[in-house]
């Protein structure tokens, strides 16, 4: 489990993959790991 974090809107989300888009404020590509803990899949991109 990894944190991604909005840096738009600063919303933070949970989950193995890292999201598209924001789920708050919609914008894509904003989403960017937070902390250290990979998330063990090939989502990288
Ligand atoms: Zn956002």
């Amino acid at each position: 489990m990894a944190t991604f974090k909005c840096k738009s809107c600063g919303e933070t989300k949970d989950g193995r993959c890292k999201p598209k888009e924001c789920p708050k404020c919609g914008e894509t590509g904003s989403m960017e790991k937070e902390g250290s803990s990979g998330c063990g899949c090939k989502c990288s991109s």
